[in-house]
């Protein structure tokens, strides 16, 4: 746990393991901080705030790009970190470093826009809206991408002139004390960023039934979410909540059918499936999907499933057993009810089949009936279900139908159909021949399930200042 920017131990003095995926490996120990700790925390984030929001946001700014520098020189060793707490491949956790920069840095570039309005109110004078920080603000992270998610919360908050508690996942919580021990030697203040971790029930709700904390800003699965929101609701917080999604992919019979491949290969089994914005059901026109099928089959069974850590690995395990479990027991029930075939995939590799990796092969199910998990539920690894459609009404109609609205694509080379797409598809953004590219200059957020609010973009920080409205008769 970190707090005003020095480790400290838990105040129970409880420890939990944190285990290499890939290997079963024991790599560090972490405070299993609780309510004490998350007190602690606030309370140092709380004092920090005056002085945090009365320093000039250009000399905010210069802490973020300093730390930024710092990282990019460091980022082969913070890449080795991810990769072994995490799983992923060493090239996606470099990139995913580097995305952490280049956040930080996209929020120096903003300070200039932290300004509030003045209009003239005829017979009445004036009136001004200023743009206050909140105080201490909360946020809770996931395991998937802990770096970049890291960033989405403090880029805006911090630099807003905001302190902060971020309480990582229980998984993954190295990187993200690597990462603020970083701005601290970048001269952050101390007690502006605290670290405290330890399981969601105790530290985590700690944090958000906190008198003290103004704002949560939550990222992680559907159900927590609605806990957190609850709770947030009861103390009168503002939230954030960015949860899961289950994209559809739309493949037109025009597309380009090489770089559609490309695109649900990436998109799919990218962090080994477990991303937000995966491409996690696929719509293909009957008319190209034979061809499209065999061309995503080929390619999938090229994918080098392995240690992130060795050489040319396209995909490493899944993050926990939790999910492994989850991925075995959905494809043991595709085979069992006869939901879909299993073309490629569908077992843990034999390379690995006495290991202690949570490894999975890339799997490719096709005929995929409607009713199935596959389709109804987020599928957080590697399981691509493909769906034949006849038309574009069908596959809008179908990839609608979903509790979740994070992301959609859509594939073709014709203008009306892009436009039918933008239009209809329900979704907080939609790829055109493209899919799970983001960018910290756009907003990212969901419908329906997938949240509330927005991260990324100028948008992302008025969700951590408060309007002020003065009426002035001058
Ligand atoms: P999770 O909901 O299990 O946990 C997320 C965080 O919440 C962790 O830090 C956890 O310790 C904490 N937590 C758990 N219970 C809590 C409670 N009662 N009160 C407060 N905090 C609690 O999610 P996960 O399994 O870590 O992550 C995977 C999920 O995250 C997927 O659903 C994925 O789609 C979603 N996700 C969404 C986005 C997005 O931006 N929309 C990005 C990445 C991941």
């Amino acid at each position: 746990m970190q707090i005003n920017g020095k480790a400290v131990d838990a105040c129970s003095g409880e420890f939990f393991d944190i285990i290499n995926p890939a290997t079963g490996e024991l790599i560090d120990r972490v405070p299993r901080g609780a309510e004490d700790d998350a007190t602690l925390a606030v309370e140092a984030a709380s004092s920090a705030f005056g002085g945090w929001a009365s320093t000039a946001p250009q000399q905010r700014g210069r802490v973020f790009y300093r730390a930024a520098e710092i990282v990019r020189q460091r980022k082969d060793e913070l890449a080795v970190l991810l990769t072994q707490e995490q799983g992923k491949p060493l090239f996606e956790a470099k990139n995913e470093i580097e995305g952490f920069a280049n956040v930080l840095e996209y929020y120096c570039g903003l300070v200039g826009s932290l300004r509030g309005d003045f209009v003239r109110i005829p017979q009445n004078g004036y009136a001004a809206t200023v743009k206050k920080p909140m105080g201490v603000c909360a946020a809770i992270i996931p395991w998937n991408m802990p770096a970049l998610i890291m960033a989405w919360k403090i880029g805006p908050a911090l630099i807003s002139g905001n302190t902060l508690v971020l309480k990582p996942a229980s998984n993954t919580p190295l990187t993200n004390l690597t990462l603020a021990s970083i701005l601290d030697k970048a001269g952050l203040p101390a007690g502006v960023l605290n670290v405290v971790t330890g399981p969601g029930e105790l530290a985590g709700e700690a944090l958000v039934k906190n008198y003290k904390v103004k704002k949560i800003s939550f990222t992680g699965e559907a159900r927590t979410g609605k806990r957190v929101a609850e709770l947030a609701v009861a103390g009168m917080k503002r939230v954030t909540l960015e949860l899961g999604g289950s994209d559809p992919m739309l493949v037109c019979d025009d597309a380009d059918l090489e770089s559609a491949v490309t695109g649900a290969l990436r998109g799919r089994f990218y962090n080994c499936g477990q991303a937000c914005t995966a491409v996690k059901r696929l719509y293909v026109f009957e008319s190209v999907a034979k061809e499209f099928i065999q061309k995503l089959e080929a390619a999938i069974r090229n994918l080098r499933v392995g240690n992130g850590m060795h050489e040319n690995i396209d995909m490493g395990p899944l993050n926990n057993r939790r999910q492994w479990e989850y991925v075995k027991e959905l494809t043991a029930e595709i085979k069992e009810k006869d939901e879909g075939r299993i073309i490629t995939g569908g077992k843990i590799p034999e390379s690995n089949v006495c290991g202690k990796g949570y490894f999975f092969e890339p799997t490719l199910v096709v005929d995929v009936a409607r009713e199935s998990r596959l389709l109804k539920e987020e599928v957080f690894g590697p399981v691509l279900p493909v769906v034949r459609v006849k038309d574009l009404d069908e596959a809008i109609a179908e990839a609608n139908n979903s509790s979740y609205g994070l992301g959609a694509s859509i594939w073709t080379k014709n203008l009306d159909r892009v436009r039918l797409g933008c239009e209809q598809l329900n979704a907080g953004i939609i790829w055109i021949n493209q899919h799970l590219k983001v960018a910290p200059e756009v907003p990212f957020g969901g419908t329906k399930e997938s949240g509330i609010g927005r991260e990324n973009g100028p948008e992302s920080l008025s969700e951590y200042l408060d309007s002020q409205t003065i009426m002035l008769k001058i």
